[in-house]
């Protein structure tokens, strides 16, 4: 008996990380993830090494069923690490532990809006062989022909999602066309960037099969059509329990050098997409909140309602790693609850 087991990885490509895969047949049933064994690679074909010492390792931290194998057969999420067993600098997994354990007290909890377009050759699916579809307005969970490019990829992303386990929320139709978004979470840090790495890996993969491609780019389209975010919804156990702790979180994404700090670090062409039009805040201006779609945190009206709840950070690029970005909110966030005694 032998099942296979897809290794997927982070590459070190730059600015912009791509996810990279190859097959593993394992003998015998699976075990669990930690009998998977560790596996190796060529890092100078991926941007992590260089030719003369260019053997990098597998370490898997993931696994799920591989739905489009089906059967026994398995996907495996690896992080990278140098042959001495530490993190490879392209690992930003790593940090990500580091820092979720210390501030694990306060149960920080997310959910990530996915955007993402699909595209036919160089064109976005949907739009004509020359010059521009009508312009947005009816795109946006719309239904019928002549405004929904794609739905047949989605659904069967979305099935191959669910049948793999993976905590995805919803998924809805964007303002452009061949634009879509899904959701992930709300779950732990770890665990939405994992599968939210997944689910990016099952996007590509299952738009193979319809013959296009889907890309994180953030602004797709130059000109007066939306850019592809990753809005980041975060809250922790006080910030479900009283809006104190929603305020501390907001002012505290705003102090000194933390704007930059953050913005720097959500994706490659961030200032392309945050200009302050198209339902963004400029990038170099931080602003929150109650329903404002054109600040950089929204605080739903929801959660001032409820007094409680989460606040969401619309300044990710669609192109932004998971592992950073969620750091970076337990971070800053966690450490003001702390100082504010608010935890
Ligand atoms: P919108 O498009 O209106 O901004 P979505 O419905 O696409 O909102 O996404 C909202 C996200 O907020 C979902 O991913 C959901 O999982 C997440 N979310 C809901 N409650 C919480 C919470 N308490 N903490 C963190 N994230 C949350
Ligand atoms: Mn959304
Ligand atoms: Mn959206
Ligand atoms: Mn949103």
């Amino acid at each position: 008996m032998a099942f296979k087991a897809e290794y997927i990885w982070i590459d070190g490509t730059e600015p912009t990380a791509k996810l990279r895969s190859k097959t593993k047949i394992i003998t015998g049933a699976f075990g669990g993830l930690g009998t998977l064994p560790i596996w190796g690679f060529d890092g100078s074909s991926t941007n992590q090494a260089e030719g003369h010492a260019s053997d990098r390792v597998l370490r898997p931290v993931f696994s799920c069923p591989d739905p489009i194998r089906g059967g026994d057969d398995i996907l495996v999420l690896c992080d990278v690490l140098d042959t001495d067993m530490t993190p490879h600098r392209s690992n930003t997994r790593a940090p990500l532990t580091e820092v979720a354990e210390r501030f694990a007290a306060q149960e920080p909890i997310f959910g990530i809006e996915q955007e993402y377009t699909f595209f036919d050759g160089s064109r976005p699916l949907g739009f004509p062989e020359n010059g521009f579809p009508a312009p947005q307005g009816g795109y946006y969970c719309g239904v019928g022909s002549d405004e929904i490019f794609g739905r047949d990829v989605v659904e069967a992303h979305l099935e191959n999602c669910l049948k793999a386990g993976l905590a995805i929320s919803g998924i809805n139709a964007e303002v452009m066309p061949g634009q879509w978004e899904f959701q992930v979470g709300p779950v732990s840090p770890l665990e939405v960037s994992d599968h939210l790495w997944v689910a990016r890996w099952l996007l590509y993969r299952t738009a193979e099969d319809f013959g296009v491609s889907a890309t994180l780019d953030p602004k797709p389209v130059k000109g007066d059509w939306n850019g592809a975010g990753a809005h980041t919804n975060f809250s922790t156990k006080a910030m479900r329990e009283g809006y104190e702790a929603i305020i501390t979180a907001c002012e505290s994404l705003g102090e000194g050098s933390k704007p930059l700090d953050h913005v720097k670090n959500y994706g490659a062409g961030i200032d392309e997409r945050l200009t302050g039009l198209h339902e963004t805040a400029p990038w170099d201006k931080y602003t929150y909140g109650v329903s404002d779609r054109g600040a950089s945190v929204r605080i739903p009206w929801q959660v001032e309602k409820d007094g409680k709840g989460y606040i969401e950070d619309r300044r990710p690029n669609a192109n932004v790693d998971p592992y950073v970005v969620t750091r970076l909110l337990v971070d800053t966030c966690c450490s003001a609850l702390e100082k504010a005694g608010q935890v």
